[in-house]
């Protein structure tokens, strides 16, 4: 006789029932009303009875206020740009949360007046890397190309090799980024072989300086060469190198890798380079070099434009000083270590009827660094399936598919995320992965 959809609590009744209020309180009015709102809209439909409008509101409240979600990277590609790039170590996501509210970043507290910003995080930087006279820290690796351009080549000549035109990804390149501030590109040499005499034949008056790109997302080899940085760096002009990843010192697995240290003792007036590929910190751009240009650089109207946030410097610092970052943790795991542990988490799974199984895999650097790199690693493979299942479940984990499998590969995985892999594949498998439906997938 009467209409059920009467029945259906409003809207100011249901924000004040005290479990929405208090959700109110932590993400704000407008997503919870968004979650009431489709909590009433579940009950016209007759899909959910009026009286559950509450509890179905609630499971519609997203986690928190921002729609992007930690996942579980266990592609076995260590430097992962579509999830984030490096992962922040313990130390530095705390100097992050530290850092979030009212921070002495600018100020001195002694003094009690303004301090240089992001002292620390410089401070750090130079210490790590003794060869560099000064450093500066920007946006990003390519805000540190751009920031070198604009104040040392407006109207004039970068001199750089026709080799090392990189497009970085999703379709933007050095080449451009540089000719964007007004700068000419002298190219010089071929694809696969550039000399020294090639740039020594192209520097001139106009020069401002000459540009060294690491080939960091691709190989060529065959009949190739490439120009010495140190007897590129006794032409003349300044020698910028991007080195690309972030090592600051050579590493032993990635001897194909510049880093910083050799590259300024090679005779590089600049050094540019990204915080979040190798260096396993925050997203950041690297200048090190000589002080002259570094403070050049510094004082160029375009820097506050480039600058980095307080959260940057902090996880940057935390990163330089503080224990090993994941990624750099990643790199070093022990083959037979990564075995032992996709063996005790496959027989877990299998212990609870999963189709677990241990592979043999092939990790990558990944983020644009070392193509030519693989690390042996361990994986547990499960059926094919499960990859999107794993992929939308309450904590999503993402896995890779290869041989009609989806492989967890263990060298991406922390050891402290283990118990949270297993419970997302024992979800999946008891069809429990229905969390999903509480947020939408980040985009
Ligand atoms: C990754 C990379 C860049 C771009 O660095 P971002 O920090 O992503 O701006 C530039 N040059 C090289 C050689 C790189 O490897």
């Amino acid at each position: 006789m009467s209409d059920p959809r009467r029945l259906i609590p409003g809207t100011d009744s249901v924000l004040a029932e005290p479990r929405i209020a208090a959700a109110v309180r932590t993400l704000g009015r407008p997503l919870v009303k968004a979650a009431v709102a489709e909590a009433q809209r579940r009950a016209r439909t007759g899909e959910i009875a009026p009286e559950d409008v509450v509890d179905a509101a609630v499971g519609h409240l997203p986690e928190r206020a921002c729609g992007l979600r930690p996942v579980i990277n266990a592609t076995g590609v260590l430097v992962h740009t579509n999830l984030g790039r490096a992962p922040l170590s313990g130390a530095a996501r705390d100097a992050v949360m530290a850092a979030a509210g009212c921070t002495d970043v600018e100020f001195d507290l002694t003094e009690g007046r303004r301090a240089r910003r992001g002292r620390g995080a410089l401070a750090a930087l130079a210490e790590a890397v003794p060869d560099a006279r000064a450093v500066h820290v920007v946006n990003n690796n390519a805000a540190a190309l751009l920031l070198c351009a604009l104040a040392l080549a407006p109207g004039r000549e970068i001199v750089i090799s026709r080799g090392e035109l990189v497009e970085i990804g999703d379709g933007f390149r050095i080449p451009e980024l540089l000719a964007s501030t007004g700068a000419r590109l002298r190219e010089v040499g071929t694809t696969n072989r550039t000399h020294v005499r090639d740039y020594a034949e192209a520097i001139g008056p106009d020069t401002a300086f000459v540009l060294k790109v690491h080939a960091s997302n691709f190989h060529i080899s065959g009949f190739t060469a490439a120009a010495d940085m140190s007897e590129l760096a006794r032409l003349g002009p300044p020698l910028v190198v991007d080195i690309g990843s972030g090592l600051l010192a050579p590493h032993p697995l990635l001897p194909r890798e510049p880093d910083a240290a050799t590259a300024l003792r090679a005779g590089a007036a600049l050094v540019t380079a990204s915080g979040d590929k190798l260096l396993g910190g925050p997203q950041a751009g690297l200048l090190l070099g000589e002080a002259g240009l570094v403070e050049r650089l510094r004082r160029h109207p375009a820097a506050r434009a480039l600058r980095v946030d307080k959260l940057t410097l902090a996880a940057l610092e935390a990163t330089l000083r503080g224990p090993e970052p994941p990624v750099r943790a990643a790199l070093a795991a022990d083959e037979a270590v990564l075995r032992e542990r996709a063996s005790r988490l496959a027989e877990r799974l299998r212990a609870e009827g999963v189709p677990a199984e241990v592979l043999r895999t092939e990790a990558a650097v990944g983020g644009g660094g070392a193509p030519e790199v693989t690390l042996p690693s361990a994986a547990v493979g499960l059926p094919a399936r499960f990859g999107p299942l794993l992929r939308t479940g309450a904590v999503p984990v993402i896995g890779r598919l290869e041989r009609g499998r989806c492989l967890l590969d263990l060298r991406t995985v922390g050891a402290e995320e283990e118990q949270s892999v297993l419970e997302a594949v024992l979800a999946a498998a008891g069809g429990r992965g229905d969390d999903h439906r509480r947020e939408p997938p980040c985009r």
